[in-house]
């Protein structure tokens, strides 16, 4: 199997081999160490600032999305939220579930978020803003520098989904005054889908600590206080956490975060250079390096994947609900390297002379 998609990915056969062995009992102190370790490098990998802390979910990345909604806000709040596809949307539905109010901005599906469209929400009491900073449904980065700058000047809480964007793009809590930055075992970190990920600076922590307790297996002031041994309220995905754990430790050897971002964009450019003549057409302005939303001028979207999952064993994404049939995405992550782009491009290539596309 080849597989593009946007995550579960394919891992490496070192993250492979931890996923085969037996999973060890966790209240143990070489377990902790682990724990603490991953933590720390994700607050370097984020650029988390002093007195910062990382969670560990147990539960995709959703489950961190509700986490952060469920804890650092509640009904006194009014929050913006950028809804530009169906991961922002997911943000406005958990909003609603908890009862906590909001205003959706919506920019066009695959366009940025732009200070025009934000200037009507300056000075207006706002208290926070959640962004998916690269909308995996649509490709769109959006600007975290404008976004982070907008949030200083209104001192609004900054919450960043970064679920696809972390190591694939730049995520600097420090620089563009971030407050929570959310990321799962699944997509660049390319291991086992179980475990997400919860970066949460002093001013989050804050708010964390003053909040009502609404939710037993969500409640991040219990996680907090059981990270503070490296270990978690209820028994996490253990295997998961080793694979993160070996993840981490392999791109800090490798050069770091900035390293694995390069990586990531090389195999990004690589494609996008590669399929210019065939009949597709990119469509997001500005795009993450993580994948590439495609719009087939000649075919369904929908029917691509099919015929490429069953006849290639090849794997791109789909897109749901509207895009289904004009929209397919390639992911640039995970173990796959330029000559599996190749291997893409020429199953393209027989998709064209045997006149599917
Ligand atoms: C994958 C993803 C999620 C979370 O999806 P899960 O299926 O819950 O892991 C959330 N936001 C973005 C931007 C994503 O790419």
């Amino acid at each position: 199997m080849l597989n593009f998609t946007v995550g579960p990915v394919m891992s490496d056969n070192e993250v492979l081999a931890i996923g085969g062995e037996q999973v060890p009992y966790f209240r143990t102190q070489e377990f902790s160490d682990i724990v603490l370790e991953s933590e720390a490098l994700m607050k370097e990998f984020v650029n988390a600032p002093e007195g910062s802390k990382t969670l560990f979910i147990t539960g995709s990345g959703t489950a961190s999305m509700e986490a952060v909604v469920m804890n650092v806000f509640s009904s006194y709040d009014r929050l913006l939220v950028i809804d530009g596809g169906s991961f922002g949307h997911r943000f406005t539905q958990l909003c609603n579930i908890h009862h906590i109010p909001y205003t959706s901005i919506k920019p066009e599906r695959g366009k940025s978020v732009t200070a025009e469209m934000l200037a009507p929400y300056e000075g207006k009491g706002y208290t926070g803003l959640l962004v998916n900073l690269h909308e995996t449904s649509t490709g769109v980065l959006y600007d975290a520098e404008l976004l982070g700058k907008f949030c200083k000047r209104n001192n609004l809480i900054f919450v960043v989904d970064a679920i696809s964007a972390f190591l694939a793009d730049e995520v600097n809590m420090t620089k563009d005054h971030i407050d929570v930055v959310i990321t799962g075992s699944q997509k660049v970190l390319a291991c086992a889908p179980g475990i997400s990920i919860i970066v949460l600076d002093p001013k989050a922590l804050e708010r964390i600590r003053e909040s009502e307790t609404k939710t037993m297996y969500f409640d991040l002031k219990d996680a907090l206080k059981n990270a503070e041994r490296g270990q978690t309220p209820f028994t996490p995905a253990v295997g998961v956490i080793r694979q993160i754990h070996h993840r981490l430790k392999k791109i800090k050897e490798a050069g770091g975060v900035e390293s694995e971002i390069r990586n990531i964009k090389a195999q990004a450019e690589d494609f996008r250079t590669k399929i210019k003549g065939l009949p597709f057409e990119i469509v997001s302005e500005k795009m993450s390096n993580a994948l590439t939303p495609l719009h087939p001028l000649t075919a369904s979207a929908y029917d691509i994947f099919l015929e490429l999952k069953d006849n290639y064993g090849i794997w791109v994404c789909p897109n749901g609900g509207d895009m289904k049939d004009t929209i397919f995405r390639v992911g640039h992550f995970g173990a796959q390297t330029t000559k599996d782009n190749d291997t893409l491009i020429k199953a393209f290539l027989s998709l064209q002379i045997k006149r599917i596309i």
